[in-house]
């Protein structure tokens, strides 16, 4: 068969009016829409199903556990393809609305043990062994907007844009493209429940950034994932492909990463520099399990990305600085200032599952593993 690439999404050329009158016709009260959502068996994409149910769910312990075929999903083979949800958290449902919910689940197999891409699990007995210390994180998302063809979105065809200088934080028609669905995410997540901490446009044009937090623990995890769907989601809509891949483009272009912001409530305490540094030190000795968690393929990903150019520091070299971009670690210029508040590791690629990374950073800081 042909390869054939479609030049436009299907999806973008579908009149949404239409939809909009079925969305308005009124829901029973007594059936709402729970759409169940999980980390495929890539670890990077998520998959989703929903089921009617009879009552208004306030927490995850009162959902159903659910079922799923893993074979179809890349993480079971189809002789013994069942494959469990369990409920972790609920989100209001931006695009059902009324008390229709978003419900994030964790993957088990038939024999209940968790998944191989349910990086969940081990993540939340870590922050469990963690929670006096007040473990926060904050992640800065970046995604590139791609075409049908797996371009960037807006790039010429067969061509380039200009240099990189313009973009970054970019206003005008030739400086950002798709804002729609920067604009139209932000507002699904501030709706759905998830900490959006803010947004901008990146230096690679179709490039955008969003932060999620200051969440605490397994809080980090969930938001980032929910907030991940709620982006793929969104932008199927416009028929807009969003890629997480660390590099989309090889030459003088930024990559993509996801900088973990941390602290414990000793950092964010007077002096609490003292404890940053005394983490930093932690850190650099163990640069190369960190750089192993940091994507989903044992930093092959980021070594497309980790090149010491681009804003980025060498993936074979561990740095940190004040306010320095091409280090791992980097302490804000404002923390400096203050002597207290966070740390920011820059090396986690865009398609890192956050679980991973959170948990490392929890185990190398707070645990002193
Ligand atoms: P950058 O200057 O690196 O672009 P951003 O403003 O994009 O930083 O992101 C900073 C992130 O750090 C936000 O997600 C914010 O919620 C998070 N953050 C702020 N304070 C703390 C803290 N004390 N601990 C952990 N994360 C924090
Ligand atoms: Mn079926
Ligand atoms: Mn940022
Ligand atoms: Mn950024
Ligand atoms: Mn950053």
């Amino acid at each position: 068969m042909a390869n054939t690439v479609l030049n436009q999404s299907p999806n973008a050329a579908i009149n949404k009016n239409i939809l909009a009158r079925y969305l308005a016709i009124p829901q029973p009260e007594d059936k709402i829409q729970a759409m169940y959502v999980w980390i495929d068996g890539t670890g990077q994409y998520v998959r989703a199903k929903t089921r009617t149910l009879n009552f208004v769910p306030k927490t995850p312990k009162e959902l159903p556990i659910w079922n799923y075929d893993g074979s179809s999903t890349g993480q079971s083979t189809g002789k013994n393809s069942d494959m469990y949800l369990y409920p972790v958290a609920i989100y209001r449902d931006p695009f059902r609305l009324g008390n229709n919910k978003l419900v994030l689940c964790d993957t088990y197999k038939y024999n209940l043990k968790p998944a191989e891409t349910n990086n969940r699990h081990s993540c939340l007995k870590v922050m469990e062994a963690a929670a006096d210390q007040h473990p926060w994180f904050g992640i800065e998302q970046e995604y590139t907007l791609l075409d049908m063809d797996y371009r960037p979105f807006g790039w010429p065809k067969g061509g380039f844009p200009g240099p990189q200088g313009p973009y970054y934080c970019g206003v005008g028609a030739d400086k950002v493209y798709a804002r729609e669905i920067e604009e139209a995410h932000y507002r699904a997540c501030l709706y759905a429940g998830v900490t959006i901490a803010g947004t901008n446009a990146e230096v690679m044009p179709a490039q955008w950034e969003f932060q999620v937090g200051p969440c605490e623990g397994i809080d980090i995890g969930d938001q980032l994932w929910m907030a991940r769907f709620l982006l793929h989601r969104v932008a199927e809509e416009f028929g807009i492909v969003v890629t997480l891949d660390p590099k989309p483009m090889t030459g003088d272009w930024n990559g993509a990463g996801a900088h973990c912001n941390f602290s414990t409530e000793a950092m964010r305490a007077e002096n609490g520099i003292l404890e940053i540094e005394k983490a930093i030190d932690k850190l650099s000795k163990q640069h190369i399990r960190h750089i192993a968690a940091y994507d989903p393929h044992e930093g092959k990903d980021n070594e497309r990305r980790l090149t010491g150019k681009h804003e980025t520091s060498s993936i074979h070299d561990f740095s940190a600085g004040v306010a320095n971009r091409g280090s791992s670690i980097r302490i804000p210029r404002t923390v400096a200032e203050e002597k207290k508040g966070y740390l920011e590791d820059r090396r986690p690629a865009s398609n890192c599952d956050p679980y991973k990374v959170a948990e490392a950073m929890v185990r190398t800081i707070c645990l002193n593993e």
